[in-house]
């Protein structure tokens, strides 16, 4: 293509959203066929995602828009374009990443038409794109979290320019929907109801790399589930960073129990799961809500992250330990059969040991069905990484198997208490392990093995519980 050619398709692209990059993803169809005509085969392209549920869900997008423009989803190392969606919550995220593009760099050695790209939350930190600009020249394309919805505007110029194109936000308040998504499951999906978060607790990037709180509005999510459920949905999970804050910022303002209740009248939809509650937010509305609706399932993601009151007023977190204790039991008075699990940090700076006892006294106290435990890692520019007192390694890790030990020992006990039982399931996937078995998942979020086949994927199965292992339990099906 020349010059002037190129010239032209940019200045005649529209310039509203979502229409520009149905632009894009044409006329990088029309590049993409080019090039596979040449070599006599489709073009391969591979989403790789990095972090939490929102990452998963921005990765089915930007295969959607791939595939859209022409691309065929395929491996890694067979694909002529490679996305890292990346992850920057902890320092481990950015280490792994940083090992894999050696890794990629070899491929691409091999391949030199491959194009490497790079997205997400790691890439909204300035130290990181400087660092790729000059020690990772081999990377074609790099842009963040806020404007995920360009890529095919950002790869058409990339692979006309033929030079590294970044285009990182600083923030946005545009929500552009109705671009394509490719999704991994066909009976389930993520639904962002919000994107960002205000919550700025004292440890966490999040609020820096994801921006304000926005939440979607109503008749969109509401609209996009009904269109789930005509395409085989049975199962949504509406994600937000702090789901219960929903609605705040919208005109006239809602809340998440009202938007709960409208999702559940979408006929067909058998079950709505949600990720993540804050505690400070988490109001009896919503309690009600849950316990009247068959449609929500029994569980809830509550995040604790420390038990000391001291160091979750230093977190930020807005809510004390007796406050914590008082949620969770009237949650498990108001849902009996709910199944709670949390997200605990140790070492955040200044914990001592009293702190951590403390900690591991609520885990005791609320029975967690399980919990997802992590180091506290230094960011930087949150106020959590100027504090003094910072924990030693040796201390946290110590205190990490300890609190391992002690959720692993709850969780186990927790998991055969319905044994016995008989409960719906929905089958998910073959058991990789054992031939003629499927996996399911309960409503409380928790995994069977029952025989089956893969005409069962999908469909929801009553479900006798006949043996806990740990973590799971083993199954028979009812007729
Ligand atoms: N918004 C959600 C919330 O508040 O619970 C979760 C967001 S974050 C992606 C998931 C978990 O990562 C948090 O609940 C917290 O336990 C953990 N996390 C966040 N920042 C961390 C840090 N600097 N070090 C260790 N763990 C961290
Ligand atoms: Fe991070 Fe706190 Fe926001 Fe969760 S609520 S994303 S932990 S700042």
């Amino acid at each position: 293509m020349d010059k002037t050619e190129y010239v032209n398709i940019i200045e005649q692209a529209p310039v509203g959203e979502p229409e520009r990059q149905h632009y894009f993803m044409q006329e990088l169809r029309e590049i993409v066929m080019e090039r596979s005509d040449k070599l006599g085969r489709p073009l391969y392209a591979n989403v790789t995602t990095f972090g939490c549920q929102m990452n998963a869900k921005d990765s089915e997008k930007l295969l959607g828009i791939l595939e859209a423009a022409g691309f065929t989803a395929s491996g890694e190392e067979t694909s002529d374009f490679v996305i890292y969606n990346t992850c920057t919550v902890r320092d481990n995220a950015n280490q792994r990443v940083y090992g894999r593009l050696g890794y990629l760099n070899s491929l691409k050695q091999k391949n030199p038409d491959m194009i490497v790209a790079l997205c997400g939350c790691m890439m909204q930190e300035p130290s990181v794109v400087e660092k790729i600009k000059k020690s990772y020249r081999f990377v074609d394309l790099v842009f963040g979290t806020h404007n995920i919805f360009k890529l095919a505007e950002l790869l058409y110029r990339q692979m006309t320019e033929r030079h590294m194109v970044v285009d990182i936000w600083n923030g946005t308040d545009e929500i552009v929907e109705k671009l394509p998504a490719e999704r991994k499951y066909s009976f389930k999906s993520g639904v962002n109801i919000m994107y960002g978060c205000n919550n700025f607790c004292s440890y966490c990037i999040v609020p820096y790399v994801r921006g304000r709180e926005r939440s979607r509005n109503p008749k969109d999510i509401v609209e996009e589930v009904k269109n789930l459920v005509k395409d085989g949905v049975v199962e949504v999970m509406l994600l937000g960073q702090n789901v219960n804050s929903y609605g705040k910022t919208l005109d006239p303002p809602m809340s998440f129990a009202e938007l709960l209740k409208m999702v559940a009248a979408v006929e067909g939809l058998e079950r709505i799961r949600f990720m993540t509650s804050h505690p400070k937010d988490l109001s009896d509305e919503l309690i009600r809500v849950m316990r009247d609706c068959p449609k929500v399932c029994r569980h809830l993601h509550l995040p604790l992250q420390s038990g000391s009151s001291r160091i979750l007023s230093q977190m930020n977190r807005v809510y004390g330990k007796e406050q914590y204790l008082a949620l969770a039991e009237k949650i498990k008075t108001e849902i009996p059969d709910i199944s709670l699990t949390t997200d605990i940090i140790v070492g955040f700076p200044g914990e001592t040991e009293e702190d951590f006892q403390e900690t591991l006294d609520v885990i005791r106290r609320v029975r967690y069905d399980s919990a997802f435990t992590f180091l506290y890692s230094k960011r930087t520019g949150t106020p959590a990484a100027a504090m003094e007192d910072q924990v030693p390694e040796e201390i946290m890790k110590d205190r990490f198997e300890r609190l391992l030990k002690e959720v692993q020992r709850i969780s186990a006990e927790m998991s055969g208490k319905d044994v016995g039982k008989v409960m719906p399931a929905l089958v998910e996937g073959l058991d990789d392990h054992n031939p003629g078995m499927v996996t399911g998942r309960l409503s409380n979020n928790i995994m069977v093995h029952i025989p089956g086949e893969a005409s069962d994927i999908g469909k929801i199965i009553p479900v006798k519980l006949e043996e806990s292992r740990g973590f799971y339990y083993m199954g028979t099906r009812l007729p």
